[in-house]
């Protein structure tokens, strides 16, 4: 016997069948004895529908009614699943976020959680009721609705696990767990049994579009136990948790890669002090994320500066960048698409020598050349040619022996 919250994404609500089909395994688990609250996300397409209306009444639609808007996608679905529900005589209640008092700063569609009431939520659930909270939503001080980001339904199961001290978080989702790598580019992928919040918040930002970022963090901060598993099947799904009772031992746990990053170049640039300021300054101003940066010093006292930003970003930057050029009086800028950010990630490179080295090894036997290179504590990325990223995902996952289960 437990507290649970299940939280099931577009794809597993995204049709009557599905809801009902969600439903048996809600079903299933009160039965069972378990105290269930499930978080709902909007039926698949939907938010994009809903996105796309709005687009065509305004460019930018007004933030606060693009919040009225979007929030209505979850609702469908709650109260869909409480029919389902009911149907298999099981008492269920919905409740908008901004119902069950989740209070959020007044940021409109990028809104954060601030608190949350459990009164309401554990008396259903000591009253023998299923609690179907509307994901992605909260509302303001104000009782203004808010939103919380795409993807913002996980960020609303874990903090109602925090709240609710769950036993455990079940992110349901059409992928049965988190892989070593995407099994569409190694088909030898494997699933992990677990991977800490750490490792998960690499991969997820490094492009394992799995989890939104922000529920791995807020779930790392309060310690919530949080599983990734499909709702299509049966299974154990990964368990995201702590170092100390992550299990495996590898020496990496994942690879990574990023499609949607683009770099530019600046050569020339006087080697003076300030220069750096100088370069990603305006970029900064611009909103524009900077993720990796090389700097070079050539002989005749200029430098050469790469940096990469997002694809969406590369004319913004480029243009901004163009400017910076002429007042410095830099050589030239020039830009390229065809990249790709392949990284290894794992907390055992905390504790094992040589990885970087191993790692750039494979890339010379494969004549792939690296273009960038960054390292953190549990990561190495490097910046290739798109036009290699399979060889070398593969080549990476079979060095590290990535499809064997690690020796316990
Ligand atoms: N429906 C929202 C979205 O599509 C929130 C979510 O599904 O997590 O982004
Ligand atoms: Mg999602």
């Amino acid at each position: 016997m437990g507290l649970f919250v299940y939280k099931f994404g577009g794809t597993s609500v995204g049709t009557v069948e599905r809801i009902q089909a969600v439903a048996q395994k809600v079903k299933a688990a009160q039965d069972s004895g378990d105290q269930i609250v499930v978080v709902v996300s909007a039926m698949s397409g939907e938010t994009n529908r809903l996105t796309g209306l709005a687009k065509e009444m305004q460019k930018t639609p007004i933030a606060r009614e693009m919040d009225v808007l979007l929030s209505t996608g979850e609702q469908v679905t709650m109260s869909l699943l409480c029919m389902a529900l009911g149907e298999l005589g099981c008492s269920a209640h919905s409740y908008t976020g901004g119902q069950v008092r989740i209070v959020t700063d007044s940021v409109h569609t990028k809104a954060r959680i601030k608190r949350i009431d459990d009164k309401k939520i554990h008396a259903d659930l000591n009253a023998g009721k299923v609690v179907v909270v509307a994901g992605f939503q909260g509302m303001d001080e104000d009782g203004n609705i808010t939103t919380l980001g795409r993807g913002g339904s996980d960020t609303t199961a874990v903090a109602l696990a925090a709240a609710l001290k769950a036993d455990e978080c079940h992110i349901y989702t059409d992928v049965d767990g988190v892989y070593t790598t995407d099994p569409r580019v190694e088909p030898n992928a494997r699933r992990l049994d677990s991977i800490t919040f750490e490792e998960m918040l690499e991969m997820a930002s490094l492009g394992s579009k799995i989890l939104q970022i922000r529920s791995v963090e807020f779930a790392g901060k309060y310690n919530v136990a949080l599983r990734v598993l499909s709702s299509f099947s049966e299974g154990r799904g990964t368990l995201i948790t702590y170092e100390e009772s992550a299990v495996e031992q590898a020496l990496i746990s994942g690879i990574a890669f990023n499609r949607d990053e683009a770099k530019l170049t600046i050569t020339g640039v006087p080697d003076i002090p300030g220069a750096a300021f100088k370069i990603l300054g305006p970029i900064a101003d611009a909103n524009i994320e900077i993720d990796m940066i090389i700097q070079n010093v050539a002989d005749d006292a200029t430098t050469d500066f790469t940096f990469t930003v997002h694809r969406n970003d590369l004319v913004a930057a480029k243009a901004i960048l163009t400017a910076t050029s002429d007042s410095l009086g830099a050589k030239s800028v020039t830009t390229d698409e065809k990249i790709v950010k392949v990284s290894i990630v794992g907390v055992g490179m905390r504790s094992h020598a040589g990885i970087a080295s191993k790692m750039f090894k494979v890339f010379a036997d494969e004549n792939i050349n690296i273009q960038m290179i960054s390292t953190s504590e549990i990561k190495i990325s490097v910046v290739i040619d798109e036009k290699y990223l399979e060889l070398a995902v593969r080549a990476l996952h079979a060095a590290f022996d990535l499809d064997k289960e690690p020796k316990k």
